[in-house]
């Protein structure tokens, strides 16, 4: 097969297969290299879309190709998503019995199965070895193939032993796959595996898709998460990490209590109990896993909504990967964290009580370091975030906390002196209450027991509160002027570095902190605001459930999200309309197409079909009434007289400058967002605007211009 060849039957296979209109990235190049027999290494964040670059090859070579993935929990899964795309694939691993896996070896040996999935261990097996030496094997894939790096917090040791692959099958082309490894790990994976000879596809790790946002934690951490998520996240999937089993199973109590669907998942429950709410998680709509970090690892699950820390992860590169798992489907999604003055302290004191070697150690340090920074960063997140792992971005990214509310600093100097010196004086081996006690002149027995109301920092820290005080030791600490002592009570001491400050010798400019989340410009809990718009979301959604409860399979893998959002945005009417959306390829159209024709059929487009209830919104605003007029009269929503009045709009019976008055300068600046939006969508539109501009007016704008054309 010539390279152009190679290439225009990869993209058929795309587009038939799994429905979509083009490859994404590097994929066509990764694709074509390996189809012609090469070796290579793929590092692309995740969500990149890894998974087609060995699929297509797979389809493409003769033979069977081999997935190698240590997630023996997610096999079915993987498998099940390919047989819904019509490809004959399998899993061999320990959960099988042994009649099944004669039977999957039996499949082999007839060439019948395209992919088959195994476990490391599996693998290894002489029996495995033997049988696969009798194939005819077009490929390996070595899928989280960082997990071969012992410094890796994923170290597998059977995945050392996956360098016998390139001795026992020396023809056979190998792609190793990861979204997590900087470059020590890149040079192991290359090493370990002996892929010398491979390319090296890296992609950036950006992931544009996911909001990153810190907030401080005001000792009510879970009424602000509850809040964050009544608010941005009702009725979504998602994550929320905690430290500890205890708060995970606190956490998703108090969360169930308040009405929503969240599960614990930590080490410490059976593993019947783990494997259901894991199962749970992938199959309903809207659940809530409340995790240690024994959660997560390929969790496969395209549309988790939002991540949420409750506590701070223990470096970038653990919080880049948790993060990570929110939005895989390239859909909006928020990355939201906690962290407080006792996540400062508890890291730091667990590095200073490790017992690990100098150099171990000075890693670690560093790693938290960095942590703490980023939490403390006053400028663009991911511009710092991707800095870290080599990658760069020129300009800040205008998703994140940071850049919707740049926070302001303030000249700490004084404070930070007053401080600094308030722990000189009490000896270095008091904790934060007890030092904010002294610096506000509190009265108790403690404090003049130590004879501390008659030095000379008691009292004289009236300018700031004790939350503001607290704050302020937080940043202390995080910056690395104070450490926390080596026995654990929390006391605080000087270190090197605070010298400087205590001299004078250094400013010290901190962050403010930012009052409460409302102030961050928040996502609309509700996906659509226009209730046809929404009525047809909730129909297809639950045509969707219908046809995974009877499959058997996970909801997401009949249609994502994303490809609903297409049909409730293009509304085809026909099978041949319903399959240009991207997701569906022949094996879904074929399975499911009818059935969400029907429910598209049943709804149709509210812009060609006046209901009632538009025609009523109409007859009063001829006789001048105006939008909230109408909407008390009615006793409506305002969003929903604006639909009325968009499609009025739409259809000449409305002029706009009636309906939206906005200056000259803003309409046409509106205008041209709109047009230039190639996706044709509003949300894009309304976040490019800042949010300045609200959906109704947008869409009344989008109505008009529709006329115009
Ligand atoms: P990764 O393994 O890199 O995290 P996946 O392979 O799971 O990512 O792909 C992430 C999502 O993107 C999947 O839902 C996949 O179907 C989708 N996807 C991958 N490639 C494309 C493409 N070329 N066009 C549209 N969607 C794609
Ligand atoms: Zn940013």
């Amino acid at each position: 097969m010539t390279l152009i060849e190679s290439n225009k039957s990869a993209e058929s296979i795309l587009q038939t297969v799994f429905g979509y209109d083009a490859f994404r990235g590097q994929q066509a190049e990764i694709i074509n290299h390996v189809v012609n027999g090469h070796d290579a290494l793929v590092l692309m964040p995740t969500g990149g879309g890894k998974s087609l670059c060995y699929q297509i090859p797979a389809l493409l070579r003769n033979g069977v190709a081999i997935v190698i993935s240590p997630l023996i929990a997610l096999m079915q899964d993987q498998v099940d998503a390919l047989r819904q795309h019509g490809v004959h694939a399998a899993y061999l691993n320990s959960s099988l019995s042994t009649e099944q896996v004669y039977e999957v070896e039996s499949a082999l040996r007839q060439g019948t199965i395209e992919l088959l999935y195994v476990a490391p261990e599996r693998l290894m097996l002489p029996r495995t070895l033997e049988l696969f030496q009798q194939l005819s094997i077009s490929l390996f894939a070595i899928d989280e193939a960082h997990c071969v790096s012992q410094w890796g917090h994923d170290f597998r040791p059977e995945y050392i032993q996956l360098s016998i692959l390139h001795q026992r099958f020396p023809g056979v082309p190998r792609i190793a796959l990861t979204a997590t490894a900087d470059e020590p790990t890149q040079k192991e994976i290359i090493e370990r595996l002996a892929l010398h000879q491979a390319r090296q596809f890296i992609s950036g790790f950006d992931r544009p898709n996911i909001r990153y946002r810190i907030r401080e934690n005001n000792g009510n951490a879970r009424e602000q998460l509850l809040r964050f998520i009544r608010n941005e996240h009702d009725g979504d999937a998602g994550i929320v990490y905690c430290l500890s089993r205890k708060k995970v199973d606190e956490t998703a109590q108090w969360l169930s209590g308040k009405g929503l669907k969240a599960l614990p998942y930590h080490a410490g429950l059976s593993q019947q109990v783990r494997q259901e709410h894991q199962q749970r998680f992938l199959r309903e709509e809207g659940v809530i896993i409340v995790a240690t970090i024994a959660f997560g690892m390929g969790i496969d699950k395209p549309d988790v909504r939002f991540v949420a820390h409750l506590n701070l992860p223990k470096s970038l590169e653990a919080y880049y990967q948790e993060t990570g798992r929110a939005g895989r489907d390239g859909l909006p999604a928020n990355a939201w964290m906690l962290y407080g003055l006792q996540d400062v302290i508890t890291l730091r004191q667990m590095q200073a009580s490790s017992e690990a070697a100098e150099e171990y150690k000075r890693i670690e340090r560093h790693k938290l370091d960095s942590m703490l920074g980023f939490c403390e960063l006053t400028s663009c997140r991911r511009q710092s975030l991707l800095r870290y792992f080599g990658d760069r971005l020129n300009e800040p990214c205008g998703n994140c906390d940071t850049c919707l509310q740049p926070p302001e600093t303030w000249d700490a100097t004084v404070s930070a002196q007053k401080a600094l010196s308030c722990v000189y004086r009490t000896g270095q081996r008091f904790g934060v209450s007890y030092l904010v006690d002294v610096l506000t002149g509190k009265q108790h027995e403690r404090i003049t027991q130590f004879g501390h109301d008659q030095i000379s920092t008691y009292g004289i820290g009236k300018e700031l509160n004790q939350t503001q005080w607290r704050n302020l030791y937080r940043q202390l600490i995080a910056v690395g002027l104070l450490q926390v002592d080596l026995e654990g009570h929390g006391g605080l001491q000087l270190t090197e570095a605070s010298r400087p400050v205590l001299r004078g010798e250094q400013a010290l400019h901190l962050r403010k902190s930012v009052k409460n989340d409302t102030a961050t410009r928040e996502r609309k809990s509700r996906r659509y605001d226009n209730d046809a718009e929404s009525r047809l979301w909730e129909a297809l959604r639950s045509c969707r459930q219908q046809q995974a409860n009877e499959q058997g399979v996970p909801a997401y893998m009949i249609f994502h999200d994303a490809t609903l959002m297409a049909m409730v945005e293009n509304r085809p009417s026909t099978l041949e309309q319903l399959g240009r959306i991207s997701g569906i390829g022949e094996r879904k159209l074929e399975a499911y197409g009818e059935a969400f024709l029907e429910v598209l059929n049943a709804h149709p487009d509210n812009e060609t079909v006046v209901s009632d209830s538009a025609e009523e919104t109409l007859q009063l605003y001829r006789v001048g009434m105006n939008v909230d007029q109408i909407a008390a009269h009615r006793d409506l929503k305002p969003s929903t007289i604006y639909s009325h009045l968009a499609n009025a709009i739409a259809n000449g019976d409305a002029e706009l400058s009636e309906v939206v008055t906005l200056d000259e300068q803003t309409m046409k600046s509106v205008r041209f967002a709109l047009e230039q939006e190639e996706s044709k969508k509003i949300r894009p539109v309304f976040e490019a605007l800042d949010g300045e501009i609200s959906y109704e007016i947008l869409r009344c704008i989008k109505a008009d211009l529709s006329r115009i054309r």
